[in-house]
């Protein structure tokens, strides 16, 4: 069930069915992002997005002022966090720090693409939209 997308209105949405378009930065492989909610859904403070990187994938090498606080569904891999490369697999809750480098990458194995939730607040600190928000 879906309602329509407007401030203060209800939402179920099924991760299976939300439509995903590639991620397009500077040193992606292999990464789609789908926005479960979100700015266009009318919420005011945090979106939520799905995504899906292939084996062998990985999203950019990055940081920017706002966290991220993800739930890895399904999948093995690592984050690059704190300085160092950190195995992660289902089940695992990660929170990234504003400002602190970080990256997504799917092991080449049997295992299926790394699927990841990935929170976001729709607003950088500095008041900007947060992209894929
Ligand atoms: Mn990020």
């Amino acid at each position: 069930m879906t309602t329509d997308a407007q401030a203060g209105t209800v939402l179920i949405r099924n991760i299976d069915e939300t439509a995903r378009t590639p991620v397009k930065m500077d040193g992606v492989q292999g990464a789609t992002m789908a926005v479960m909610v979100g700015r266009a859904d009318g919420a005011p403070h945090f979106a939520m997005r799905q995504f899906a990187v292939e084996p062998g994938g990985h999203t950019p090498r990055h940081r920017h002022d706002y966290e991220h606080e993800v739930y890895v569904v399904s999948g093995t891999g690592t984050v690059f966090l704190g300085g160092r490369e950190n195995p992660v697999r289902g089940g695992d809750v990660i929170y990234v720090p504003a400002n602190e480098e970080h990256q997504f990458r799917s092991t080449q194995d049997q295992a299926g693409p790394l699927r990841f939730l990935c929170m976001v607040p729709v607003e950088q600190n500095c008041g900007g939209p947060v992209p894929g928000s």
